[in-house]
């Protein structure tokens, strides 16, 4: 297998963190997938992302159970603007 993208030859399985955002929420669903080692593009197969549209679907239902991991925080101490 060789990547699209790059055409790098060193593609793996990982273990990832697929980011779906609910809100201004992101839920990390961690997926198993070949990554190019090179780019990082990852290639989902069929099973894979049926995984995630479903895991979409219901995290955007309530009463979905979701682990807090962390925090989304936004910077806003100085304008950016010139
Ligand atoms: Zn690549």
């Amino acid at each position: 297998m060789k990547c699209i993208i790059c055409h790098g030859e060193d593609i793996k399985i990982r273990e990832v963190n697929e980011e779906i955002t609910v809100g201004s929420d992101i839920v990390h669903v961690p997926v198993s997938t070949p990554v190019c080692m090179t780019c990082g593009e990852r290639y989902y197969d069929r099973r894979t992302m049926q995984y995630l549209e479903n895991a979409e679907n219901r995290i955007s239902k309530a009463g979905v159970k979701l682990k807090e991991v962390g925090k989304v925080l936004i910077y806003e101490e100085a304008s950016h603007s010139a």
